[in-house]
């Protein structure tokens, strides 16, 4: 079906208009419709706004398509859909959106909420998965601040970066927020070495390094808040070796990239993605070498004691990860950034704590728990489709294990074929099950027939398209408990 019988579609009335999309700019008005299953910005009137807009015109209308090079017009005029910084005072959350569809859903939730969404929120290693690009990204997240009316603003965050042409071309394309991920220069081996093999490794390290490091911190003691971190000798080498050459990538970084950007980049470390927990005097030690070296940071991520795994609660011993949070909470708060918690889909135990000990000023981050439930629509909506698509998951599931680091033990979960239509939207509540969906959606939505045609992704998107408001109605009240729990009010 072409643009143009559309356009006769619409002049006729039959297309849903979203009812927060209308917007006005000097001679047009603009509105987003939804016609033959596909959403498009209606543009009518005159002025440099419909000009600039490319489409089709006919009965005194534009229909214009929800592209890239449109939504960089909708930029221009309307400040409200470019991503924008929030510095250290706020507090966010991150909502990784693997489909591009889940913005509308997300603005709902954090609307008449003291937080601010980065709605735009992808690693490389999700783009690769999923076959984006970093455009499409915030192409989606403009669209759904348009789309539902959302001045009052959100990020976008180039999550996980490592390499400097992704760094740069991140902010080349208007991200906002950068988190730096520093898990190729952090040394794991080091922090896993016996003490000896620390001894050796230190004395090779330049003199001057180690002068730096034992002047500042041996056998010295540091407050923060009511907390006390001393650095033994044994725990200075070890640090010093684990995260060293980490902490001069960051400065470099920052020096290289956040300093001279043209606007304001909230700008994350993350050391998260380690062997080991980050012990709380090595993340003391990484900010205050930061701070002595005027690196301005918006959060840190400590790798939290205990297991953050992919979309399910925490794992471990609660006690423990308290008396944890508590030193690095006032760590982050001593040196002026916010705290962030990756992987924080569904860490339904731990949020309070959060809230509490952060006092609010906390980043978590979000994003396969929003996949889930598109998961959990298919699985209510289209069950055949459902039952598909967790088959092939099944006989994938070791190939997605390359990439998250899960212990789903897939004999947990109930063979298909004794589950019954209606109750397969119980899966979305058992720990494997999720797990299994949760990190084969880069399989799934690549995976093609012989011919090329895709296995699950065109229906998948059909079937979320004709439940858009099931979908959003999802995310309210699931991220909604996040933030319920979180202490947003
Ligand atoms: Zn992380």
């Amino acid at each position: 079906m072409g643009a143009q019988s559309v356009i006769e579609q619409v002049a006729a009335g039959n297309a849903y208009v979203y009812p927060r999309s209308k917007h006005e700019h000097e001679g047009t008005k603009l509105q987003i419709v939804k016609a033959a299953d596909r959403k498009y910005i209606l543009a009518e009137g005159s002025g440099k706004l419909i000009d600039e807009l490319e489409g089709e015109t006919a009965n005194g209308v534009k229909l214009c398509e929800l592209s890239h090079a449109n939504r960089l017009v909708i930029n221009k005029f309307f400040p409200f859909t470019v991503p924008q910084a929030f510095g250290k005072q706020s507090t966010t959350i991150g909502l990784g959106d693997r489909l591009g569809i889940a913005g509308p859903g997300h603005l709902q939730t954090v609307k008449g909420r003291a937080i601010h969404p980065i709605l735009a929120q992808q690693s490389i290693r999700e783009l690769a998965l999923t076959g984006r690009d970093y455009k499409q990204v915030i192409d989606a997240a403009a669209y759904a601040a348009l789309q539902e009316g959302y001045t009052e603003g959100y990020g976008a965050d180039g999550d996980h970066l490592k390499k400097e042409e992704d760094i740069r071309m991140s902010l080349d394309l208007g991200f906002t927020m950068l988190t730096l991920d520093c898990s190729e220069q952090i040394d794991n081996a080091a922090a896993q070495a016996d003490e000896a093999e620390v001894n050796r490794k230190y004395e090779a390290l330049p003199e001057a390094v180690r002068t730096h490091y034992e002047s500042n911190y041996l056998n010295k003691t540091f407050t923060a808040g009511s907390q006390s971190i001393h650095f033994d000798a044994a725990t200075l080498k070890r640090d010093v070796l684990v995260y060293h050459e980490a902490i001069e990538f960051m400065v470099f970084i920052y020096e290289k990239y956040i300093k001279t950007a043209d606007r304001a980049v909230d700008f994350e470390i993350s050391i998260d993605e380690t062997l080991t927990p980050t012990a709380p005097g090595s993340h003391f030690l990484v900010a205050s070498e930061l701070n002595a070296k005027n690196v301005d940071i918006f959060s840190m991520a400590p790798r939290f004691i205990g297991e953050f795994q992919k979309g399910i609660d925490y794992i471990g011993d609660l006690a423990q990860f308290e008396q944890e949070l508590a030193v690095h909470a006032a760590i982050a708060d001593h040196f002026g950034y916010k705290l962030s918690i990756h992987s924080g889909s569904d860490k339904f135990s731990v949020f309070a704590l959060v809230g509490k000990y952060t006092n609010g000023r906390f980043h978590v981050k979000t994003a396969g728990t929003n996949w889930l439930e598109a998961v959990r629509i298919v699985a209510r909506t289209n069950p055949s489709l459902y039952r598909k698509m967790h088959q092939y998951a099944l006989e994938h599931f070791e190939e997605a294990t390359a990439y998250y680091h899960v212990t789903t033990n897939l004999d947990n979960i109930r063979p298909l074929k004794e589950v019954t239509d209606e109750e397969l939207p119980k899966y979305m509540e058992e720990n494997d099950a999720r797990q299994l969906l949760h990190i084969t959606y880069g399989i799934l939505l690549q995976a093609k027939r012989e011919d090329g045609s895709s296995l699950f992704r065109d229906e998948f998107f059909r079937t979320l398209s004709e439940r858009e408001e099931d979908y959003a109605h999802a995310l309210k009240k699931h991220i909604g408990k996040h933030l319920d729990l979180l202490g947003v009010k």
